[in-house]
């Protein structure tokens, strides 16, 4: 049986020390190709190129994608000037995710955005960021937690009737490693879950697509918790070539 390929969107790396300071590596943490492995997927590390008819392709040649955690998105690219608590920004990588992402949703490829995967899937579809959640009145929850990175943080509850309440019920208790978070939505998106103070966690395509955006780091419990581990199943289920080709079959 073939096994669909999961294309796991990467990052880059400034390489601070070693033998040679300054260097870009490409990169994504094993979670995310160890998580893949075990729900049933074929997974690939895809790089950040320049050239739009390769971003193309890349995203043509995979059965589903996954967007990567990583740095903080330039505030420029929904419009605002960088506040007082932005963190570190990498223009270039932003650049990369919103034309790959562009493409994603040009072959409705299944896509699962993770932490900053889902925030600039926002973006790329016209929503907006807080820069740092101490922007955010009355957000009193810790969301970047001081414990190993598959410990379960706080609770997350999810929109009865959406994919992720499908797949984890009505409550999960989440790991926590963001100092962002989604401010507005964007049009075609919706929200499916939030945490007890309000801050979004999860969201989802309006349409009958996979897209599929959650705050946390899934790959990182999917070791040791079904219910994480079945985001990435269910990921995988819909990136089937048969379900894929009935959609696109025009391209
Ligand atoms: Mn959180």
């Amino acid at each position: 049986m073939t096994k669909p390929l999961i294309g796991i969107l990467g990052n880059l790396f400034i390489m601070g020390e070693g033998m040679f300071p300054g260097i870009e590596r490409a990169y994504v943490n094993n979670d995310y190709v160890e998580a893949v492995e075990k729900a049933g997927g074929v997974p690939i590390i895809i790089p950040i190129v320049n050239d739009e008819e390769v971003i193309k392709n890349q995203i043509k040649n995979v059965d589903g994608i996954i967007l990567s955690g990583g740095y903080d998105v330039n505030p420029q690219c929904y419009g605002e000037e960088p506040q007082q608590k932005l963190g570190f920004i990498f223009p270039k990588i932003d650049k990369y995710h919103l034309k790959a992402i562009e493409y994603c949703a040009k072959f409705k490829k299944p896509l699962l955005g993770i932490c900053r995967g889902m925030q600039i899937l926002n973006v790329a579809y016209g929503g907006t960021l807080y820069q740092d959640l101490e922007y955010i009145e009355g957000c009193n929850i810790k969301h970047v937690q001081n414990s190993k990175r598959n410990d379960p943080g706080h609770v997350v509850e999810m929109v009865e009737g959406s994919l992720l309440y499908d797949i984890l019920g009505s409550k999960v208790l989440t790991n926590s490693f963001h100092h962002q978070c989604i401010k507005k939505i964007a049009p075609g998106l919706k929200v499916t879950a939030v945490a007890k103070d309000g801050v979004i966690e999860a969201i989802e395509s309006e349409e009958d697509v996979f897209i599929i955006g959650v705050q946390w780091h899934p790959e990182m419990m999917a070791q040791d918790s079904a219910p994480m581990l079945n985001i990435f199943k269910e990921l995988i289920k819909k990136s089937k070539k048969s379900e894929i080709y009935e959609k696109v079959s025009s391209l």
